[in-house]
């Protein structure tokens, strides 16, 4: 191969030329650099000091507890960084000839065949990239279904008031319209109002099972009848399947689709935007409609089968995002089946221990039992001229990660708490404690919740703005302050 090297001419004319011969490659004006950069003119010392301490500005779980509530980020192993780490997986390059990356296949193939039996879905694909994702492409794949069928008048989906925000968001991005249902005084799908929306323009009811509040929908084999006689399908948001593993299969349950979150419930890490994996199985009558290509295994030979004709075609580039699926199969194989059933035994342990707890200090409006998460109302709070996001914004003072506040709307004033089956006993007691402290400090000193947090690097933000019109760079900040 030439090899080439850059050179400087003169000022600001730059020459790309080959190292050996003489051909010079004149780089063309309008490329080169025209103003001066405007980075800091600073030491080495100065530099390495300003990142190392904005890095320790960031929580996550590897330095406190992190209790979100429905996008919990669980337990993330660090063996698997190492193996997914591994120069094998991190230099393999899907154009490459399959013959040389058998093994990769044959994870994805393995790591399917696992989700299958996890959940007892027919088919798997790993394409999407993260949940909302799978959302996107189970809600494709079911219009194909109908479709498919003859069956075009079905043009709406019905999803829970209880639902995750990116349920009603996927159907009306996909282009159907959104039926919302009240849920009833349990928190659960209220049958007679899904019996009243169901017929024959019906696409879909998305659920999720336990739902946002934590609550297991009891009559999910009647809701299930209900669906499928009117001709519709059955989509689960799977997003946190941990409550479930090992114990209730999605078919089982009468589900028709379902996309899993491995960045949430098969322990590989998530936030700051990804990357993620949201792959999503399939019944056997949706098989033919997978994105393609699907894994194919032939004797012990692993191949890509673009031959799918009612495929809707592709939803990511190649495979989806094939480290994430690394970290979140040797999980998998860590656990077995009975470490499985651990997750779930203790996720719903957890809950319920720290719900128990702490329904002494703010109303537990749904009182049965939760699975791994439940759902307080800060309701009280306003008694002491406080909100739900006071008590949030003090929890950072005691170096924990809020819950996730506001969601779901149907609870007022919610906070939504998930401490997640990998805490301890002893973690779960001092976060009751700091929260009865907390519960304390609202009553006697109301505005040091008011003014929380008080010792973070920045104070009380504007939740609208930060959001709306975040100040990311050096340069922003300046112009922002001028
Ligand atoms: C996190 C979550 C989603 C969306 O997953 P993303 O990977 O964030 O797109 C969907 N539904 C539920 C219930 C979730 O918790």
């Amino acid at each position: 191969m030439e090899k080439f090297i850059f050179e400087y001419k003169e000022k600001s004319e730059l020459y790309l030329k080959k190292e050996e011969g003489d051909g010079k490659v004149e780089i063309s004006k309008d490329l080169l650099q025209k103003k001066e950069l405007g980075l800091p003119n600073i030491s080495e010392g100065t530099l390495v000091r300003h990142f190392t301490n904005l890095s320790r500005n960031n929580f996550g779980v590897d330095n406190g507890f992190y209790p979100l509530g429905s996008c919990t980020m669980k337990y993330n192993p660090k063996v698997n960084e190492k193996i997914a780490g591994n120069d094998k997986f991190l230099n393999s390059h899907p154009l490459m000839d399959e013959e040389y990356f058998q093994g990769n296949l044959e994870l994805l193939y393995n790591m399917g065949e696992m989700l299958k039996s996890i959940s007892g879905m027919a088919g798997i694909t790993f394409q999407p990239a993260a949940g909302a994702h799978g959302e996107v492409t189970g809600i494709m794949l079911i219009r194909a279904y109908h479709n498919f069928k003859k069956d075009t008048k079905r043009n709406k989906i019905i999803v829970p008031d209880s639902s995750h925000g990116t349920n009603p968001a996927t159907a009306a991005i996909a282009d159907f319209e959104v039926v919302e249902i009240r849920s009833n005084k349990d928190g659960l799908v209220d049958l007679n109002a899904l019996k009243k929306v169901l017929g024959p323009d019906t696409a879909a009811l998305m659920l999720t099972n336990p739902n946002t509040l934590g609550l297991f929908e009891k009559e999910i084999l009647t809701i299930s009848k209900m669906v499928h006689d009117a001709g519709a399908l059955l989509y689960y948001d799977g997003a946190n399947l941990n409550p479930l593993l090992g114990r209730v299969r999605v078919a089982d349950m009468g589900f028709d689709v379902v996309h899993f979150n491995l960045h949430k419930s098969f322990s590989t890490p998530h936030g700051g935007g990804g990357p993620g994996s949201g792959p999503v199985g399939v019944s056997k009558d949706i098989l033919p409609f997978l994105p393609v290509p699907i894994i194919k295994k032939d004797k012990d030979l692993f191949s890509f089968n673009y031959d799918l004709k009612n495929s809707i075609g592709h939803v990511h580039s190649f495979y989806g995002n094939f480290n994430v699926i690394v970290r979140a199969y040797f999980y998998i194989l860590e656990l077995g089946i009975e470490g499985l059933r651990k997750v779930s035994e203790k996720a719903i342990l957890n809950a319920n221990y720290l719900k128990e707890k702490l329904k002494k200090y703010l109303e537990l409006p749904y009182k049965s039992n939760c699975l791994h998460e439940f759902v307080l109302s800060g309701e009280k709070l306003k008694a002491f001229g406080l909100h739900t996001t006071d008590l949030a914004k003090r929890l950072i003072d005691y170096g924990y990660h809020p819950p996730t506040i506001y969601f779901p709307l149907i609870v007022p004033e919610a906070i939504m708490i998930e401490p997640v089956e990998t805490e301890t006993k002893e973690v779960l007691d001092k976060f009751a404690r700091d929260f009865e402290k907390i519960m304390n400090e609202a009553s006697s000193q109301p505005d040091l919740l008011k003014e929380a947090p008080h010792n973070t690097p920045v104070k009380r933000l504007d939740d609208v703005m930060a959001a709306r019109n975040p100040v990311l760079t050096f340069d922003d900040y300046e112009s922002s302050n001028k």
